[in-house]
This record gives C-alpha cells, sequence and structure tokens, in this order.
C-alpha cells in the first residue's frame, strides 16, 4: 500500500518522501480506516486525503466550507494530472450537469463539494448511485459551535456515517484545543476512528513581538527590511482600521488591498483572487480573511493590533510559510491594547463561566507577549505540547530579553494611581511620575502630590512599558466605562513591600533599517535571485493565461531550485521536488528554455583575467561573475556597456557592482564615475530623507530631480549603509 502511495506522491506530486504522519494516515484510510487528523497550518493535511482517494476504487468526495476557494484546489489537481472537480452555486447548470455525469460514470477521483449541497437529497441520490471511496471532512472544527468558524451545515454531516457505514471517513482540522477536538469526534460520530495528532510546531515560521510605538511606521520598518515584493496579510482589529492601514500602505508604494465583512461580497471575492493570482500582494484584513486560504507563499503575518486570543493567533500566524520556506509573524502591542482587552472584558456580558474563559485567554495571551523566555516554548506549552530547548527562532531567542528589579518603580506607580483616585488613564499617571506641570496637572492641584515628579529616573517610554507590564500581569486593572487605571488586591502587596516585581527591559526600536536585512535574498547569489525573477514572470505569465494561481503551477520553493541547480535535461529537471509527470509535460520545455538561457557561456574564458587573488569570494562560481564585471567597470565600461558584453541584464550588473561597493572592491567613484561633490550631494540629500523614505530609491532619485541614475545612486546607499 504504502509503495504505491509513494508512488503517486513522486509522479504527480513530484515530492520525495511523505512527512511521517502522512505516512501513517494515508496507509490507514487507503485501507478503509476512518481517522482524525490533527495537523497545523502547512503540515501537509491535502495529500492525507488525496492519495487515499485516488488509491481506493471510487470517488473521494471533499467536504469544504470555502466555495470561493474550491476552484483554486480543484486547478491544482488538475494541473497535477489528477481527475477533480468541485460542485457549488457558483457552477451554471451545464456545468454542474457535466460534473454529475463524471461522476456517475466513475470519471472522477475527487469531488469537491459544500456541505449544504452534499447534504441535499439529490446529491444524497447522486451519491448512491455513485461508488465512494471516501468522504474528508476539510475543516472539521466549523462543526463546533463555540469557534469562530461555526458553519451550521457542518452538524448534518453526521448523516454520512449512518448512510454510508462501509465508507471510510477522514475529518481534518488545524485547530487544537482539546474541546474542539472532541466536539469535532462526537458531531461527527468518529468516536471509533483512529487519531493522529501532529505536532503543532511550524518550525519555519520567525515569531517576533514588538513594543507599539507607531504601528504602521514599525510595519513599515519590517517590511521594507526583509518583505520588500513579499505577499504577507496585515490583521487589524477594526474595519476602519483595516482601511485606513490599507490607504497609508498603498502611498508608501506597496501592493495593498483591504478585506473585511464590511465591503461587499463582490469586492471581498476580487481581492481575494487578486492576493492568490498576483504576486507581491499585502492583505490588511480582519479576521474575517484567512481560512481556506491556502496560498504557500505568504512570507509574513502582521498583527497591528492585539489578536483576540492565542488560538486565534496561532491560526492567523499559521498562514506564513505553508511551502516551508522562512517566514515572519510579526506583532505591534503596547499599553493600549492592553488596557482596551482589559476593558472589553470588564464590559462583557457574558456569564460568568463564560467571563472566567474569556479571562483565561486572555491571560494566556498577554503572557506570551510578555514572555521573556522562547516565544515557540510558550506557544506549544499552550497547546499541550513541550519544546525542551528554546527554538533559536524567535525574537527572545535571537535577543535574550533581560529583566529589571522593578519594585520600586512599580510602588511608585500604583502609589500615583492610589493618589490620583483612580481615575486616570496612563498619560496622566506619567505627566504626575514626570513632574510635568501640564494644564491638567495644575488645575487638579496633583502638582503637590507627595509622587509628583518621583520617577525622573525613567522616561515616557519606560513608563509605558511598567505600566503595561503592571496591567498585563494584573497589578493594575482598568475600569470598562472610562478605562482609568485602578489598584487590584495584587497591587496592595507590592506597596506593602511583601512582592517582587521584574519587568522586562523592552527592546529600544530600531533607528532604520540596514542594507544587510534589506538584501534579504543573501544566501542566493545574484545570479540565482535573476533567474528566479525570471522564472516567477514565466510562471505569472503561464498562470494568467489559465487564470489560476500562479502556485499551482509550481511553489515558490520549486522556482529557488530550479533558480539554483539549473536543470539542463528534462530529466534532471524531474528530480526538483514539486516537478510531478504532468507539470513537467506541461512545463517543462519552456522553463528549461529559460534557464539554459541563464546559463553563462561554456567557452567564455575571459574571466581568468584578474587573478591577483586581491579578491576573496567564496564561492567559485560567483567570483567568475563578479570578477568580470569589475574587471569590465575598472576598464571604464558603463553597465550598460558591461550588461550587452556579458549578456545580462543591466540590473543584475548594478546588482553586481552595488555588491562590489559593499565589499570594498570598488570605491563609490570607481563604480560610478561621480565626483567627490556629487556624492556627497547624494549623501545629504540621503540622510535628509524622513526615516522611511530612507530605504527606498525613488525619494532619493525625485529630491535630487532625477539628476543621478538609480545605479549611482543605489551605490552610494550602500556605502552609507556599509
Ligand atoms: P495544510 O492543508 O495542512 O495546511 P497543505 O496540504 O496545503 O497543508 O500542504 C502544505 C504544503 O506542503 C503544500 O505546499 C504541499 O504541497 C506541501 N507538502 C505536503 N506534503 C509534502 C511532502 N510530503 N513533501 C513535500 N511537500 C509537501
Ligand atoms: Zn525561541
Amino acid at each position: 500500500m504504502l509503495s504505491s502511495a509513494t508512488e503517486i506522491l513522486r509522479q504527480t506530486f513530484g515530492y520525495q518522501q511523505f512527512r511521517q504522519s502522512q505516512a501513517d494516515i494515508i496507509t490507514h484510510v487507503a485501507q478503509g480506516g476512518d481517522a482524525m487528523v490533527l495537523m497545523p497550518t502547512g503540515g501537509g493535511k491535502s495529500l492525507c486525503y488525496q492519495i487515499p482517494a485516488m488509491l481506493r476504487p471510487g470517488v473521494g468526495i471533499v467536504v469544504s466550507p470555502l466555495i470561493a476557494l474550491m476552484k483554486d484546489q480543484v486547478d491544482a489537481l488538475l494541473q497535477a494530472g489528477v481527475n477533480a472537480a468541485y460542485l457549488n452555486s457558483s457552477l451554471s447548470q451545464n456545468d454542474a450537469y457535466f460534473v454529475e455525469k463524471q461522476l456517475l460514470e466513475g470519471a472522477l477521483d475527487l469531488l469537491y463539494v459544500a456541505p449544504e449541497r452534499l447534504l441535499t437529497p439529490r446529491f444524497m441520490q447522486l451519491l448512491e448511485r455513485s461508488r465512494v471511496g471516501l468522504f474528508a471532512i476539510d475543516e472539521a472544527h466549523c462543526v463546533s459551535q463555540w469557534g469562530h468558524d461555526f458553519r451550521p451545515e457542518y452538524i448534518g454531516l453526521s448523516v454520512l456515517a449512518e448512510s454510508f457505514p462501509e465508507v471510510p471517513r477522514i475529518a481534518l482540522t488545524a485547530t487544537a484545543d482539546e474541546v474542539t477536538r472532541r466536539e469535532i469526534i462526537q458531531k461527527l460520530k468518529l468516536e471509533s476512528a483512529a487519531k493522529f495528532v501532529s505536532s503543532f510546531d511550524r518550525p519555519n515560521i520567525h515569531y517576533t513581538v514588538v513594543n507599539k510605538q507607531n504601528a504602521r511606521q514599525q510595519f513599515m520598518q519590517f517590511y521594507t527590511s526583509q518583505h520588500q515584493n513579499d505577499a504577507g496579510i496585515v490583521y487589524c482589529l477594526s474595519r476602519k482600521s483595516v482601511d485606513s492601514t490599507a490607504v497609508a500602505l498603498r502611498k508608501k508604494g506597496i501592493h495593498a488591498l483591504a478585506y473585511h465583512a464590511g465591503l461587499s461580497a463582490e469586492e471581498r471575492q476580487i481581492n481575494q483572487e487578486r492576493f492568490l493570482k498576483e504576486e507581491g500582494v499585502v492583505m490588511v484584513a480582519t479576521i474575517a480573511f484567512g481560512m481556506g486560504i491556502d496560498k504557500p507563499d505568504v512570507r509574513f503575518v502582521a498583527h497591528l493590533d492585539l489578536p483576540k486570543s492565542l488560538e486565534g493567533y496561532y491560526q492567523e500566524t499559521g498562514r506564513a510559510g505553508r511551502d516551508g520556506l522562512p517566514a515572519n509573524a510579526f506583532m505591534t502591542y503596547g499599553l493600549g491594547d492592553v488596557v482596551s482587552m482589559r476593558r472589553m472584558l470588564a464590559q462583557s456580558n457574558a456569564n460568568d463561566l463564560h467571563k472566567r474563559a474569556e479571562q483565561q485567554k486572555l491571560e494566556a495571551l498577554l503572557g506570551y507577549c510578555e514572555s521573556p523566555r522562547c516565544r515557540r516554548q510558550v506557544l506549544l506549552e499552550y497547546f499541550g505540547e513541550s519544546l525542551t530547548e528554546p527554538c533559536g527562532n524567535c525574537d527572545t531567542c535571537v535577543t535574550p530579553v533581560e529583566t529589571w528589579q522593578g519594585t520600586v518603580a512599580a510602588q511608585k506607580a500604583l502609589s500615583t494611581i492610589y493618589r490620583t483616585e483612580q481615575r486616570f488613564g496612563a498619560g496622566h499617571i506619567i505627566d504626575v511620575l514626570l513632574g510635568k506641570e501640564t494644564e491638567r496637572v495644575r488645575s487638579l492641584g496633583h502638582e503637590r502630590l507627595s509622587t509628583f515628579g518621583v520617577g525622573k529616573e525613567h522616561d515616557e517610554r519606560q513608563w509605558r512599558s511598567v505600566l503595561r507590564q503592571l496591567v498585563a500581569a494584573g497589578y493594575v486593572s482598568t475600569d470598562g466605562t472610562y478605562g482609568s487605571l485602578l489598584l487590584t488586591p495584587r497591587s496592595a502587596r507590592v506597596l506593602k513591600g511583601q512582592e517582587d516585581v521584574q519587568f522586562r527591559y523592552d527592546p529600544e526600536p530600531q533607528k532604520r533599517p540596514s542594507l544587510r536585512d534589506v538584501r534579504k535574498n543573501e544566501q542566493h547569489t545574484p545570479e540565482e535571485q535573476s533567474l528566479f525573477d525570471a522564472l516567477r514572470t514565466l510562471r505569472l505569465e503561464l498562470a494568467q493565461a489559465q487564470n489560476v494561481p500562479p502556485y499551482v503551477i509550481f511553489h515558490d520553493k520549486t522556482l529557488w531550485q530550479l533558480a539554483e541547480d539549473k536543470p539542463r535535461t528534462l530529466t534532471a529537471m524531474s528530480a526538483i521536488s514539486g516537478v510531478g509527470k504532468s507539470k513537467l509535460e506541461r512545463y517543462g520545455e519552456v522553463f528549461l528554455e529559460l534557464i539554459l538561457e541563464h546559463l553563462p557561456d561554456e567557452d567564455d574564458t575571459t574571466s581568468s583575467a584578474v587573478t591577483d587573488g586581491s579578491l576573496n569570494f567564496a564561492d567559485t562560481d560567483e567570483k567568475d561573475t563578479y570578477e568580470q564585471t569589475l574587471e569590465l567597470i575598472l576598464a571604464g565600461e558603463t553597465f550598460e556597456g558591461v550588461a550587452r558584453l556579458r549578456c545580462l541584464k543591466v540590473r543584475t550588473v548594478e546588482a553586481h557592482v552595488a555588491e562590489l561597493v559593499a565589499r570594498g572592491h570598488l570605491t563609490v567613484q570607481e563604480a560610478t564615475g561621480l565626483s567627490d561633490d556629487d556624492i556627497n550631494h547624494i549623501k545629504d540629500a540621503w540622510r535628509s530623507l524622513p526615516e522611511d523614505e530612507q530605504p527606498y530609491l525613488k525619494p532619493l532619485f525625485e529630491k535630487l530631480n532625477q539628476k543621478y541614475s538609480y545605479a549611482a545612486l543605489k551605490c552610494v546607499r550602500t556605502e552609507l549603509e556599509y
């Protein structure tokens, strides 16, 4: 059984090996067993039912809640050469009829349907007349009444167990908590199914939580330093902030779209399509966006506001990096967030039991944000797993958080809250601590308080950090109506000196991204990068011609491997991960042709010219190409000249030269032919730009009245950065 499954994995999907749990699940289901599968997003759930459906006689019926995404899933299968189809209300009657005919003729391996359709008497009759190999219930947590993805139609799916007792059923979800798990089993009648629970760790996701100063600006820094032109999702709490954030990002030149429940269904559909089908779209959204989006190359998920819970956070961040390549989860979090969360909770009308549950969820979330420990350890522990060693791939692992003895600071803050009668928010408390004689302070006579000005050893930012941590840890609570800061029983213990308080140092916000970060693909040579770009363009053209998302043709991971390995034959190409038989037949030749165009000339021997040993490049292929460019530039060639002589794109030559400047092999003068005066002029102009524009060349270009070429500006800036 496993060997024929592996055969399909290799031939059809172009992957070499199963992940361990996949092999177990596929063997079990293909042999007719029921299964309940818990696997994180990106874990590889689809293959767990697709391959058994192909192995078993009859069609695999896949229940999926999202009509808008069925087509993409089916397109991806068709590309891989699998006989798949979908039935939902978006199909014309004719098309639906054709699919039904295929079903009855036994021509399908997989059929995707929405639950409401599945449960119609008409469809049930169709199924009685067809041969069904298995039922897969995707996003099975939609059956849970307590979750935010509840779909009433899912409840009806229990009928499958009764009507088709001999057909194996497999339910899949990425929602981890125990309650949901039990509910799925009970509601779908899966008591006797085998349970497969994978680790929820997503090792390729890097977690970062930064102290919120100006969320958008901080996001811009994060984006420009690490994710220029990448696809990503930015979550905001309200529809209003989604809209204004999307506009702000577009002004900065980011290809940003908005998504929230306040948009028309059509607008949402269009924006979602663009996110899937175009490259590098940033979706600014409320949590209404995301379920079922299995775009593999989402490179980052950013939360500009605090998420609702750790479960929500984990699901949302899980949408990054499904393809296994490095991805980022980035959150900005500040005093305002904590205060408003605590306030919402205080205002909630829920019954006590529910309120207590909400309270616990909030504590867990705040604990995560404030933790000085490895983020991944905290997350996994919350989901009942343990990670023995810190992960090395989160902000606190990379830059360990230091803590400080904060009892005295806490006492000062608490007694100021007390002396101002627990009637004020953080701003005023901090003014009093810092001894600021504002109008409000004077009108209230607060300059006469004994704590007035006792906190001058810290600045405003530090006091905000102190208050935030006090609220997060429950030493201070907030009033439900006005948001004033209030004391709690725990504060009394601190004021009396019965309890010590430790605070974390919030790292200083980075002034500006370093160019080292900006060049995020450092691990790739400029050649690989330029070949990758060309492959990506070809992929986009092919995708647009067929109206499918680019990733159903090849994933980024496959393109990178093509760019690195540069296969010269179709056979060599078939060994690349993600290149199955059908895709090789369809696309092998065009991609191969493009790769061959990019191969360096075999009999080009000019590279031996510079061999005095002054260059010290790690990689020999790289050495040739840089040396050649260097030599020509030193001989007085223009960038265009070098590009022509070396059959490279001008952009590639520019990248070479910038790299040569960065490594100190060329001076800016040599690289650009500019005078010292010109260079200083450019440097001054760059320094005078607002910080968030510094990573871009365009503002600099405009500021200097388009006098200097982009390439020259790039070189000067490179020198500035190092
Ligand atoms: P999930 O539904 O669990 O979020 P998917 O089924 O979408 O995950 O798979 C996530 C990614 O991993 C997809 O890009 C898929 O092609 C890839 N993948 C799945 N199984 C394997 C495997 N055995 N080898 C290589 N890639 C795999
Ligand atoms: Zn870590």
